[in-house]
């Protein structure tokens, strides 16, 4: 599938497939794999990171855990062409390691162009390592509770990959929390019930 043609723009202004910016720059086929969807858009989600079959097709979620994720977003109404979809880490880690800190700092600017360009009302981030956007630590901690960044409200969940009935449960209900959050029909208080980070 090809990349949504405003994301086609936004690769050609944003990506840079030489950056060397950290060490992840070294093993995968697409250097600097930027995000798809619409631009601007209501609803933004993200990742950890480009896994094998993102890396061949140049696209992010798009392997099992992709398939997980759209299933969960066709169940609750949000269709995926109307989202627009990134990853912290912008390379593939080696045998799909989870990114390091570092790695994900060193990718920032590129998540801070495409935000700025897509102009989310609406974040969901998808798993521990999303949750740096907001220097937060623990996705069973901060679930549930919305949060404020540069005006989007944000919600966090665990990846689509996160093992366990319990966690795919728990899954299932943010995704359903998130989508009534996008409708209006849950309101936030951004304060009460969110933990310190
Ligand atoms: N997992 C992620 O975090 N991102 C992808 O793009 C694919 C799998």
């Amino acid at each position: 599938m090809p990349l949504h043609p405003d994301a086609e723009e936004l690769w050609g202004r944003i990506r840079n497939p030489y950056c060397r910016d950290c060490g992840l720059h070294r093993a995968p086929r697409t250097v600097c794999l930027i995000g798809d969807g619409p631009v601007p858009c209501k609803v933004l989600l993200i990742g950890e990171a480009p896994g094998e079959s993102e890396d061949e097709e140049r696209k992010p979620f798009v392997g099992r855990s992709g398939r997980v994720l759209d299933r969960a977003l066709e169940r609750v109404g949000l269709p995926r062409s109307e989202i627009f979809i990134t990853n912290m880490a912008k390379c593939r880690p080696p045998n799909n390691r989870t990114p390091q800190k570092a790695e994900i700092h060193a990718c920032r600017e590129y998540l801070d162009r495409e935000l700025s360009e897509a102009k989310p009302q609406f974040i969901l981030l998808l798993g521990a390592s999303a949750l740096d956007l907001l220097n937060r630590e623990g996705v069973e901690k901060n679930r549930g509770c919305v949060f404020d960044f540069n005006g989007a409200k944000v919600m966090v969940t665990f990846h689509p990959a996160a093992r366990g009935q319990r966690r795919r449960s728990m899954f299932q209900e943010d995704i359903e929390a998130f989508a009534r959050l996008v409708s209006g029909e849950l309101s936030p208080d951004p304060v009460t019930g969110c933990p310190t980070p």
